[in-house]
């Protein structure tokens, strides 16, 4: 196979990094390229895997309540498909653009590699600020969005789940409209769906539980007890208020939790029942009582023991990485930490569990629900934690010890296995035709 290739032509990459707008892009194709340095890549196959394989942008209607109509625009990147088929959420977001997608698919793709289940990585959006929009309207572009995908999606080929502002209730809708459009039912189609119509126990709190798992093995590598660490949550969404709740299980001291208006502090430990109560009632974690607010600049530096991003991209940079308290950060969110901000904290003794290995647990009963839904036979939530916790204890040792191998931190070793475990199936496949 010729080694010889021509950069850029099929490359809007560079152009989409370079617009400004793509800072999780630019971050995902540097960690991508240090792993490849480090692992001599030929250069055709790092250059595959640098690309998507495949986008759509699709604009469309959607009939608001008072009458009008708005036009609203989605993605859906595949990053790689070669080890099977592509996975990935869907957020709703406001700031959701190309370029973000296409750093969030390549995240899939590696993230499926790092912990060995045989998918390949996507990632969906739409532009639109869900708080804006009543249930109907959320319902209608969520179903107009499903079927825009079109072919795209499907039980053998891409099977999306939820992710930033999106949820179980999502997923029914993208299930139900797939499956009218087929003329029977498809619950393989979607992941993290209600347990009614053919969701897995334990999706909903996996990522969180996931992060526990790994949160624990880290400890241990670094000789931290869990019992009273002081513990500090960016993001009380889907991921973070798991990842909260499972560690104050263990013991811990939750002295922080955010969401995107700002946060709360109670040195001795905030009453997280209380909190997400007044989250479900309020809409947000402010003003809780007996809590002191921190803005979510604040929070990040908080004196702590375990730090753990679970919002949006970006929010560990060169800026604050100095001034990082924590021994432990668990990455919950995908792409939290740039890649200057992890030179920091190599150099300044902080470990950081990469996202790709971290937050994996929520693909990992992604992927146990997709295995039922076509076994059509159903698993107990002791049996599904037990599998979790295995791959995510086995996934977590295989970096650790890579990393350990080839004196490089644990994002490094964890790209390293990752981005290897995808170019060993790519040269094996071979480039057709
Ligand atoms: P979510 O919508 O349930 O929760 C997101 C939370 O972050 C909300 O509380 C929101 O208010 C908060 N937030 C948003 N912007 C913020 C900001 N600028 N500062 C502080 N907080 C902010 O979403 P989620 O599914 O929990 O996803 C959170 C992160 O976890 C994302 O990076 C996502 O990709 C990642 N993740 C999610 C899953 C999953 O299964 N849901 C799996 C793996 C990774």
């Amino acid at each position: 196979m010729s080694q010889d290739v021509t950069r850029g032509q099929a490359d809007s990459a560079e152009a989409l990094v370079s617009s400004g707008a793509a800072s999780a892009l630019r971050v995902a194709l540097e960690q991508y390229d240090r792993a490849a340095d480090k692992l001599n890549l030929g250069a055709a196959v790092r250059e595959v895997m640098r690309h998507p394989k495949r986008e759509v942008t699709v604009h469309f209607p959607v009939q608001m309540d008072d009458g009008s109509t708005s036009v609203f625009t989605g993605y859906r990147v595949w990053h790689n498909v070669t080890r099977g088929p592509a996975k990935g959420g869907i957020r709703f977001h406001p700031l959701t653009d190309l370029a973000e997608i296409r750093a969030l698919a390549m995240w899939m793709t590696w993230k499926c590699a790092c912990v060995k289940i045989p998918y390949g990585g996507a990632k969906g959006g739409v532009t639109c600020d869900p708080k804006q929009l009543s249930i109907r309207e959320l319902e209608r572009l969520t179903r107009r969005f499903t079927t825009e995908l079109g072919e795209m999606i499907g039980p053998d080929s891409d099977i999306p789940a939820p992710d930033v502002n999106t949820n179980a209730q999502v997923m029914a809708w993208m299930m139900d409209t797939y499956s009218m459009h087929r003329g029977y039912s498809v619950p393989g189609v979607v992941t993290g769906k209600p347990v009614s119509i053919g969701g897995s126990e334990g999706r909903q709190e996996a990522t969180g539980r996931g992060v526990i798992y790994t949160l624990q093995e880290a400890a241990k590598a670094i000789d931290l007890e869990l019992q009273g660490a002081r513990v500090v949550v960016q993001g009380y969404g889907s991921a973070g208020e798991s990842a909260a709740r499972f560690i104050a299980e263990l013991g811990a001291r939750v002295i922080a939790v955010s969401d995107s208006r700002g946060g709360v502090f109670d040195g001795d430990g905030l009453d997280l029942p209380l909190v997400t109560r007044h989250k479900q009632e309020t809409g947000s974690v402010i003003g809780t009582p007996r809590t002191r607010a921190v803005t979510n600049a604040e929070l990040l530096e908080l004196d702590c023991d375990v730090l753990i991003p679970a919002a949006l991209e970006g929010v560990l940079t060169e800026r604050n990485a100095p001034r990082v308290r924590a021994r432990l950060i668990a990455e919950a969110a995908n792409g939290p930490t740039s890649p200057e901000a992890d030179d920091i904290f190599r150099e300044r003794g902080i470990t950081v569990i990469p996202d790709i290995l971290c937050n994996a647990g929520g693909v990992t009963v992604s992927y146990f629900e997709w295995v039922q839904d076509r076994e059509e036979f159903f698993w107990s939530i002791d049996e599904i934690n037990a599998r979790l916790r295995r791959i995510m204890v086995r996934a977590f040792e295989d970096v650790q010890r890579t990393a350990v191998e080839h004196d490089v931190d644990l994002r490094l070793a964890a790209y390293m296995l990752a981005v290897s475990r995808v170019a060993e199936a790519t040269v094996t496949r071979g480039f057709y035709p």
